[in-house]
């Protein structure tokens, strides 16, 4: 599936503001927390031993992971129906909320088309709402596109060191900061520092965002 370049289109940036361009799942959600408590109450579990997905579902008792099928089933599942069970990563909506004072912001998720009404509701819900644009594969096209747009300063966040890559590639002008707020997932999140400053609070991640965009 291409990007959504509906959404991309419809997102209004206006031309002299910093903007931030954020991700949702591990930056301004507890994915995995989520997942898990959704998947235990279909009772498997999570165990989070490596920066994977689908690895990482098992029946209670087993050693061999879920299939990969099944496991990609309730991940389908967790998109349409988990949000409740999904909490905001702390600090995030208050650290939004002060920069979109002074920033544009889009977030750029890559949730399933079929996820789309659910992950709106849920971030309206929970203070986040901004621009969406529903994203699929590498985000460094669509960052790119955004960041176009305005002759500002701009910052990217993600948790995912692919996702970064792909936006130092093809814009490379644009700041990017690495934050994973699980705490059970950030010795294990694949990282490259000298590439993509790593901060993993979103107070401080807010304070470095605010220098990078040279806000008052
Ligand atoms: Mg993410």
């Amino acid at each position: 599936m291409e990007p959504s370049f509906s959404d991309l289109q419809s997102c209004t940036v206006r031309p002299d503001a910093p903007l931030l361009i954020v991700d949702v799942d591990e930056v301004l959600a507890q994915f995995m927390a989520g997942f898990g408590a959704f998947i235990a109450r279909h009772g498997f579990e999570l165990r989070v031993d490596r920066y994977a997905l689908f690895q990482n579902i098992y029946r209670p008792g087993e050693s061999q992971h879920l299939d990969l099928i099944a496991g990609k089933m309730l991940f389908d599942d967790f998109f349409r129906d988990g949000a409740d069970d999904l909490l905001p990563a702390i600090g995030a909506a208050d650290a939004l909320a002060d920069l979109s004072t002074r920033a544009d912001i889009v977030i750029l998720t890559n949730a399933p088309e079929h996820g789309r009404q659910s992950r709106a509701r849920w971030l309206k819900t929970h203070g986040f709402d901004y621009h969406l644009v529903i994203n699929s594969g590498p985000k460094g096209p669509s960052a790119a596109d955004l960041a176009r747009r305005t002759v500002a300063p701009s910052v990217f966040v993600d948790d995912l060191l692919p996702q970064l890559d792909s936006v130092a590639e093809h814009a490379p002008w644009v700041n990017r900061f690495q934050m994973v707020t699980d705490e059970r997932l950030r010795p294990l999140a694949p990282t490259a520092p000298e590439r993509h400053t790593r901060i993993d609070l979103w107070p401080d991640l807010k304070a470095a965002i605010e220098r990078k965009l040279i806000l008052p």
